[in-house]
């Protein structure tokens, strides 16, 4: 059977992008009965940006939450919390011997994320974040890695990881495919559509949170810029139009060539309420879901994160010793 696996890191208050570039789907596919899928908190990447305790603890919670809500068969697919599977931690140090500075110099994200940060903020732990990545997804044997265009880069070090050590010590990792999809991989910042929308962002002028309700929403997208010109369309000189026709086209299931159509002459302010109508719609059954697990009392998350933890542990400490067997590590 083959296996997929996946994360959502507990940094902040998930975004629209999150859900339209990742959860969305992990919803759909998870009830493919050919497949094994693993959808995890990596609560141990969260912490290159120091939260505090009680924020980690309830975003990570929170994460476990909004994956049901999106979808994820609990039952039939597992949800575990990173750090309660030790051998993620333990691998990547072991991995951390198959990669070079050099490799690791040329991730974008570490790029993106230390130039925004000062000298005291550029981590280890940020410059080593692929290589615990790379445990997440080779512990388990895993097929496919769906996620968001952002993430592409560090799958394929991943694969140079595993391949290099089955060179070296014999055939021990499968090699991961990223699957990305074609349409809405990297949603764009809505008051800056040359950056995507990140939870970990300070401001979220730009970014829909899917906790967001109505009133902000629409506040949100009507303050979203857009291009010059009136016509609603999109192409590589329409960056913000584009992204919003995205983000309708995949919450609607219409390609963006019908919605250009549409709303080719209906202006730039009809079109913005009619797609806060779309996102509006679109998250309240999600945003009811969540609340009611989020509930003091509702025991369904601790469940879903007991029945994960029992199978990702089985598969990560028999990858685990399997890997320690070939290196000599007694
Ligand atoms: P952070 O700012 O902490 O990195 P993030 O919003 O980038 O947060 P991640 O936890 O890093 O979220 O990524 C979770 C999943 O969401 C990944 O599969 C990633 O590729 C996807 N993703 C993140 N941002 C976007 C986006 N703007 N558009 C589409 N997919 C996205
Ligand atoms: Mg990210």
């Amino acid at each position: 059977m083959k296996r997929v696996v996946s994360g959502i890191k507990p940094t902040g208050d998930l975004t629209l992008g999150n859900y339209i570039g990742a959860m969305k789907r992990w919803g759909q596919m998870s009830a493919d009965p050919d497949r094994e899928h693993f959808f995890f908190v990596p609560n141990l990447h969260a912490l290159t940006v120091r939260p505090d305790p009680e924020t980690l603890h309830r975003n990570s919670r929170s994460a476990v939450a909004w994956l049901i809500a999106s979808g994820v068969d609990h039952d039939h697919s597992y949800i575990f919390m990173q750090s309660q599977v030790p051998a993620h931690a333990e691998l990547m140090w072991i991995l951390n011997n198959y990669v070079t500075m050099g490799e690791l110099n040329r991730m974008t994200q570490f790029k993106d994320k230390s130039s925004k940060s000062a000298a005291e903020g550029q981590l280890v732990g940020l410059y080593d974040y692929p290589v615990l990545m790379a445990a997440d997804i080779l512990l388990y044997d895993a097929d496919e890695v769906p996620t968001g265009e952002d993430q592409k880069q560090h799958v394929e070090l991943t694969r140079d990881i595993a391949t290099r050590f089955n060179n070296i010590h014999g055939e021990t990792f499968k090699i991961p495919q990223p699957t990305v999809q074609e349409v809405g991989a990297r949603i764009m910042n809505l008051q800056d559509p040359t950056r995507k929308m990140s939870k970990s962002d300070t401001d979220d002028s730009g970014n829909i949170l899917l906790s967001d309700d109505e009133k902000t929403i629409e506040k949100k997208i009507l303050k979203a810029v857009t291009d010059s010109g009136s016509v609603v369309s999109s192409g590589a000189d329409k960056p913000a139009l584009s992204n919003l026709l995205v983000i309708m086209s995949v919450l609607t299931d219409k390609p963006v060539t019908e919605l250009e159509e549409k709303y080719a002459t209906a202006g730039y302010g009809r079109f913005k309420q009619e797609l806060a109508e779309v996102v509006v719609h679109g998250l309240k059954p999600l945003q009811h879901v969540h609340e009611q697990l989020m509930h003091e009392g509702n025991d369904k998350i601790d469940k879903a994160l007991e029945h994960g933890w029992w199978r990702a542990s089985e598969l990560a400490n028999a990858k685990l010793a399997q890997v320690k067997e070939v290196l000599g590590l007694l």
